[in-house]
């Protein structure tokens, strides 16, 4: 049996005040196993960014228990927060969010530097992964030369950089045309099984969905399971 990467205990989000108050979540739980990629299929506003900022410890639940790696973040520091994210967890914005003035190998060596790996380590890393996820020829390139289905796979390869054992990715193919959107979810799928890394991918593509082992969705402040 693989182990639990990810694990979201009795979770409670809610923003506003009184009247004004939203419950997103309310004694959500979640666990995502390592090798285990887990679709989250939700209408617009039901939850899915809070849900992925929780879960990626930008964000703190109002209650509740996220757990990276089997280690309980309720009570940490911002300090030791963000060298656990740094450590285990990669993240996938729907706008690529690159770095304008540097290349594609230079984004996703950055945050391996930062990690403190030697550049030639770092960039032949950073090759290996652009070559994996077909964007090999791209790696001179800044972000602005590339499309929008290899600025993503950039973005990717980034988010995997330093072996995340948590992937996190927020609708990643939601800006794409549908063929780019299949290479860049197949990309995905293929980093995060060979990583052995837990995956929890919103997306609003049915299809894509399909191939994930599990859908889930949110309901009334809960995640549940749902058949496409
Ligand atoms: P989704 O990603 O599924 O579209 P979100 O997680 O972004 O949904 O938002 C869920 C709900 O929480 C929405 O009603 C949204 O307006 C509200 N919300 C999200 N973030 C905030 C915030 N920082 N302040 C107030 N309300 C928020
Ligand atoms: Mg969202």
């Amino acid at each position: 049996m693989s182990r639990t990467h990810l694990k979201l205990a009795k979770v409670h989000r809610h923003y506003g005040e009184g009247d004004k108050m939203v419950h997103v979540l309310e004694a959500a739980d979640l666990t995502v196993k390592g090798g285990e990629l887990v679709a989250i299929v939700a209408p617009s506003g039901a939850g899915k960014s809070t849900l992925l900022h929780i879960s990626g410890l930008l964000e703190r639940p109002q209650a509740g228990e996220v757990e990276i790696v089997g280690v309980g973040t309720t009570g940490m520091s911002e300090r030791g927060r963000t060298l656990l994210r740094r450590n285990t967890i990669g993240y996938v914005y729907q706008f690529h969010h690159l770095l304008p003035e540097f290349t594609a190998i230079e984004n996703v060596s950055m945050p391996q530097l930062i990690a403190g790996r030697s550049q030639k380590e770092a960039d032949e890393r950073s090759r290996h992964l652009l070559e994996m996820l077909g964007v090999g020829k791209r790696g001179h390139h800044r972000p602005a030369e590339l499309s929008g289905g290899e600025q993503q796979r950039v973005a990717i390869a980034r988010a995997a950089a330093n072996n995340p054992r948590v992937v996190l990715a927020d609708e990643p193919t939601g800006n794409l045309d549908p063929a780019t959107s299949d290479l860049v979810f197949d990309a995905l799928s293929q980093l995060i099984r060979e990583q052995g890394a837990a995956a929890l991918i919103a997306t609003h593509n049915h299809a894509l969905a399909k191939r994930a082992d599990r859908v889930v969705t949110i309901r009334n402040g809960l995640i549940e399971p749902i058949e496409l």
